[in-house]
Parts: structure tokens; C-alpha cells; sequence
């Protein structure tokens, strides 16, 4: 079976054609800056290359350039698109509806649409990128894979916020979780990797958006991110957790619309707003160089991680492994060391050589005699995807 995986962001389109079960990847790449003239496109497949820059007016352009190339008699990797048996779109807020990755149709679209509201940086472009693909794939399944759906099993106690509950019980609002697709796969490989499918495991997911699991015998239980994709840690642009009052001063007192509010804390604040950068190598760097906006806002970073972690080690009451993952989390080892030190209250102990080398493998970076182990475990959103629609083609549900 061939899977098409596409994750439609708001200026890009991640994608993959995965051969399933094998999984082997037959071909990918991304488009990415859509909108602009010189939008970058790449292709990859065994024996071709491709990275160019070019004008993509828009995600249509950039889904139909994809569909053109899979099927280029010269480089092409299928003879026609009919070959697809079905396409995975990674779809951010699933709510209460989605527990479990779903076939789509339209009343799925349609409640991926009432979702918007929840999730208005993400919906509207996973639900533009199922639109066009059901136009472009016509033969294929669609399916919607959710990155909620793995934090359907917090409980009660950790998922409510302490409101009235009709705000619950009428209007949804509670904590949902989000980047559920990578915690579930750096969970798998982590619990095959320790060999204790009975264990208590921290996930930390650090790309441009942070997250961090609770996760006890394979299953969520508390998150960082909330209602929506907002709080918890400091991200690239977020804020990560503030008092909400903040809010009310800044409109109150300051003069803020409610919508320059909005922007300020899910543009312009997080590693942006301390330091003029989104990229962890450009504040690495700035700190190297002594930069002390820079050197504060590792600190803050490291620092919230870690207060996390402790706070989901005693949720958990221990900790078996801690997991990281995603652009920073595989690749800053001065993060992860800032994180990782002083924990020996933990039985935490980070071994500094294993730190620092590079691989694209999972790997063990703690000491012999750390009771905790920590583990860098490459995400693969676009793998877990893939079996999540082979696995729902072929158990029907
Ligand atoms: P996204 O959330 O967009 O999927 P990624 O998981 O790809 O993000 O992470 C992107 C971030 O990873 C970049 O913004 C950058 O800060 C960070 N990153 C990538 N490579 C490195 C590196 N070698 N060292 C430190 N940080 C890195």
C-alpha cells in the first residue's frame, strides 16, 4: 500500500509518499514560504535531488507541483496518481470528536471546520490541504490523523481548569494536548528502545512549538499545551505559560486590542521576543558570543523544561526516561545540558560526551549510573502517520 503523507502548514507543505508495511519512504520533501516568489521546493527520492526555488501562488500551486512531479515520466516515482492508495493529513485540534484517527468525509471535514475556532493558526490549512488533495488524489482514502488524539486518555484531574464547569460540560473547554502525533512515536520508540511498556516517561517536544508529555505505561497523562496550542513552555514566538492577568493589564492599562494581545503573545513574544531571533542556533550563538539577552532566554527555556519535569515526576510519582525530541530537542545539546543539570535529586545523570555527539539514530545520553535514562529519540510525525492510516485501511474503523 502507498501512503501519501501531507502536513499542511500556514506557508508550507511537509509531504511523503511511504510504502506500507515496509515503510519504506518512496519520496519526500517540502514547499516551503507558499505565497512567495521565491518559494522553496524540494523533492527527494532515491536517486533524485531536487531543491529550487520558485513562484507558488499558493497552497493549490504547491499540492499540484507535488502531484506533477510524482508522477514526471523522468523522476517521477509513480506512473500515475491513481497509485496512491490512500493520503494521511496531520489535522492539529480534533476536540472532543477525534479520539482516534478518522477516514474522512464530509461531516469530519465539517467538524474539522468548527474546529477552526480552536485552532485558527492550524485547522484552516490541514482542512485546505484535505480539500485539495481529495481533488488531486481523487482515487485515494483520505484520512485525518490528530495531534489531540494521543491526549484523550489525560484524566480529569489534570485535563479541567478550575471554572465554573459549564464552561466544560457546554463549551469544551479544557486542556486538549497538542503534538500528539510526535509524543505517540517518540513514546513507542522509547518504550521498545527501554524495554518496559510498564514505565513512566517524560516526552519533551522542542521545535518551534514546545510541548511536554506525562506519559505512564504508553498513555498520556498531562501536557503542557492546553486549550490550545499556547501555554507550557517558551516557544519560538509563544509565551509559553503567563498569569493571565498580564492580559487584562495590558488592555486595561496598556491600550491593547484584544487582537494586538494575541499576536504579541503567539508572534512576537517566546525566544522572539527576548532575544530578536526564532532560531535556537542564531541565541546559541549570541550567547557564545555573550549576548546576555541570549544567555536569559536559554536560562528561562532550560528552566521552565525542568520545572516540568518535576512536576511530572511527581505526578507520576517517578520517572523512568526523559525523551528529546523535534529540531532542538535532537539537536541542542546545550539545551539539554542546561536542562539535564543539577538533577541528581532525580537519579539523573547526563553524560557529557554522549551529549554532544550527533547522530540521526535514537540514542542513550545518560551516564551507566543514572537511574533515569534520557534518550534523543528522532521525531517522525510523517512514519507514525503512515501506520496510523495503514492501520486504520486495515482494521476498518
Ligand atoms: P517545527 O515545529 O516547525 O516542526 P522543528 O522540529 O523542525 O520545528 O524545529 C525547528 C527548530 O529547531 C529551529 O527553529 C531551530 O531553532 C531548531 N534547530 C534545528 N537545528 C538545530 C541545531 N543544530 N541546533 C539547535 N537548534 C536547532
Amino acid at each position: 500500500m502507498k501512503v501519501m503523507i501531507i502536513n499542511a502548514g500556514s506557508s508550507s507543505i511537509k509531504y511523503q509518499l511511504i510504502r506500507m508495511p515496509s515503510e519504506a519512504v518512496v519520496c519526500q520533501g517540502i514547499v516551503e514560504r507558499i505565497g512567495a516568489k521565491d518559494a522553496i521546493f524540494t523533492y527527494k527520492t532515491d536517486t533524485t535531488e531536487i531543491n529550487k526555488t520558485m513562484e507558488i501562488k499558493n497552497h493549490r500551486d504547491g499540492l499540484e507541483s507535488i502531484a506533477k512531479l510524482l508522477v514526471d515520466p523522468k523522476i517521477g516515482v509513480l506512473k500515475n496518481a491513481g497509485e496512491i492508495d490512500a493520503v494521511g493529513h496531520r489535522v492539529v485540534h480534533g476536540g472532543n470528536s477525534f479520539s482516534e484517527t478518522t477516514i474522512i468525509d464530509q461531516k469530519v471535514k465539517d467538524k474539522i471546520d468548527e474546529l477552526i475556532a480552536l485552532a485558527p493558526l492550524h485547522n484552516p490549512h490541514n482542512l485546505e490541504g484535505i480539500v485539495l488533495s481529495e481533488k488531486i488524489f481523487t482515487h485515494a482514502r483520505q484520512i485525518a490523523v490528530f495531534d489531540t488524539a494521543f491526549h484523550h486518555t489525560i484524566p480529569s484531574k489534570a485535563k479541567r481548569y478550575a471554572m465554573p464547569h459549564t464552561f466544560y460540560e457546554e463549551h469544551g473547554i479544557q486542556v486538549y494536548g497538542f503534538h500528539g502525533i510526535s509524543h505517540q512515536y517518540v513514546t513507542d520508540r522509547a518504550i521498545e528502545y527501554i524495554k518496559k511498556p510498564e514505565s513512566k516517561i517524560v516526552t519533551v517536544h522542542l521545535g518551534n512549538g514546545c510541548s511536554m508529555t506525562a506519559v505512564v505505561n504508553g498513555k498520556s497523562v498531562d501536557h503542557s499545551l492546553g486549550f490550545t496550542p499556547s501555554n507550557g513552555l517558551i516557544m519560538g514566538t509563544r509565551s509559553g505559560d503567563i498569569d493571565h492577568a498580564i492580559i487584562f493589564y495590558l488592555v486595561d492599562n496598556l491600550g491593547y486590542s484584544l487582537s494586538e494581545v494575541k499576536t504579541l503573545l503567539t508572534k512576537e513574544s517566546g525566544m522572539l521576543g527576548l532575544t530578536g531571533h526564532i532560531d535556537l542556533r542564531d541565541i546559541q550563538s549570541g550567547a557564545e558570543k555573550g549576548d546576555k539577552d541570549c544567555i536569559l532566554a536559554l536560562e528561562m527555556n532550560a528552566y521552565r523544561i525542568k520545572k516540568y519535569i518535576g512536576s511530572y515526576a511527581a505526578a507520576m510519582n517517578g520517572v523512568d526516561a526523559i525523551v528529546f525530541t523535534a529540531g532542538i530537542g535532537e539537536n541542542s545539546s546545550i539545551l539539554r545540558a542546561m536542562v539535564c543539570s543539577q538533577m541528581e535529586f532525580l537519579g539523573l545523570e547526563l553524560d557529557t560526551k554522549k551529549n554532544d555527539a550527533r547522530s540521526a539514530q535514537i540514542r542513550e545520553i545518560n551516564t551507566p549510573t543514572s537511574k533515569v535514562k534520557i534518550l534523543v529519540v528522532p521525531t517522525n510525525e510523517e512514519l507514525e502517520i503512515a501506520k496510523e492510516a495503514y492501520s486504520v485501511l486495515n482494521t476498518g474503523y
